[in-house]
């Protein structure tokens, strides 16, 4: 495996005459590396000629500055584990490189409507930021194919827009992985490891109130699913940003549910001060 820190070495890098023609997939994270990463790896490298993993914690879409500063950084450990995973190149950027003229938003994306809702309504300009960092990085990177995962399930719907708003549409595909969970259903995260033991045990509440969700979903309206779903929550000591069914493709939250319109529920909420978010397709 390749280390690169600069983007022009990187350019520079792909450039060269016998990599220019190669399928490349890249997969885009903020370190701290579990399983859940790296099957997007192996989605690549099954798919593509070289595969380029990034790893930067971009501080432009932290609405919450200490959430920024607690972010776990495991590099040593991250490396050895995409060395193992057979990643080609890794990107490990500074702050100046992926932002030479500063951090401030130097453009705005209109992502409408999926910036109100959830994820965009309860951390103002994360997508933002999301944007900014992921744009600079497929300018840099040129991919085919770009390799995100479903548990940030509004995440995928935003890069999708962000990719059709940069009119590469035809150039780079998005893959969508599955969501990889530990053996009581909590979603992989790096944010798992600031859990304490006790939330940690606690945390899979949040599987448990999107399958329940699942399960019941012929059975109950969703109004009062809904409401179920979030009282599991609240018992169990979580504080609620929202667990919500909405339709899968819009995100506009469903009350009254056909039967046909394809759903997905939404979690987003705090164990103390770590928040955690999760989603499940329903049907
Ligand atoms: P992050 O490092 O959290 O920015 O995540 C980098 C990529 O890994 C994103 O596309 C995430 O959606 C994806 N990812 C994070 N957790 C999981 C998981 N448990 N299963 C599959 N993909 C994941």
């Amino acid at each position: 495996m390749i280390i690169i820190k600069t983007a022009s070495q990187l350019a520079q890098y792909l450039q060269k005459q016998d990599l220019v023609s190669l399928k490349k997939g890249f997969v885009p994270t903020m370190g701290a590396l579990h399983p859940g990463h790296l099957s997007l790896i192996d989605a690549s490298r099954n798919a593509n000629d070289l595969t380029i993993c990034s790893i930067f914690v971009n501080p432009t879409q932290f609405n919450d500055p200490r959430d920024f500063e607690k972010y776990p950084v495991t590099i040593d450990a991250d490396i050895y584990q995409l060395e193992k995973a057979g990643t080609d190149v890794l990107y490990i950027p500074a702050v100046n490189d992926i932002y030479p003229n500063g951090t401030h938003l130097d453009k705005s994306y209109d992502l409408g409507f999926l910036e109100s809702v959830f994820e965009g309504k309860y951390r103002p300009g994360h997508f933002q930021g999301v944007c900014q960092v992921v744009h600079r990085l497929l300018d840099i990177v040129q991919p085919n194919n770009l390799y995100l995962g479903q548990k940030d399930y509004q995440q995928c719907m935003v890069i999708t827009k962000l990719i059709a708003l940069m009119g590469a549409k035809e150039k780079i595909s998005v893959n969508i992985c599955p969501t990889l969970r530990e053996a009581d259903g909590l979603a992989m995260s790096s944010r798992n490891m600031r859990l304490n033991a006790e939330d940690r045990t606690i945390a899979a509440s949040i599987y448990q109130a999107l399958t329940m969700i699942k399960n019941e979903l012929h059975q109950a309206d969703l109004t009062t699913l809904q409401q179920k779903a979030e009282n599991l929550l609240l018992n169990n000591g979580f504080k609620v940003d929202y667990i919500e069914i909405a339709d899968a493709i819009t995100l506009e939250t469903v009350s009254n549910w056909d039967g046909q319109q394809k759903l997905v529920a939404l979690a987003a909420a705090f164990l103390h001060e770590v928040r955690l978010i999760d989603n499940m397709v329903l049907n």
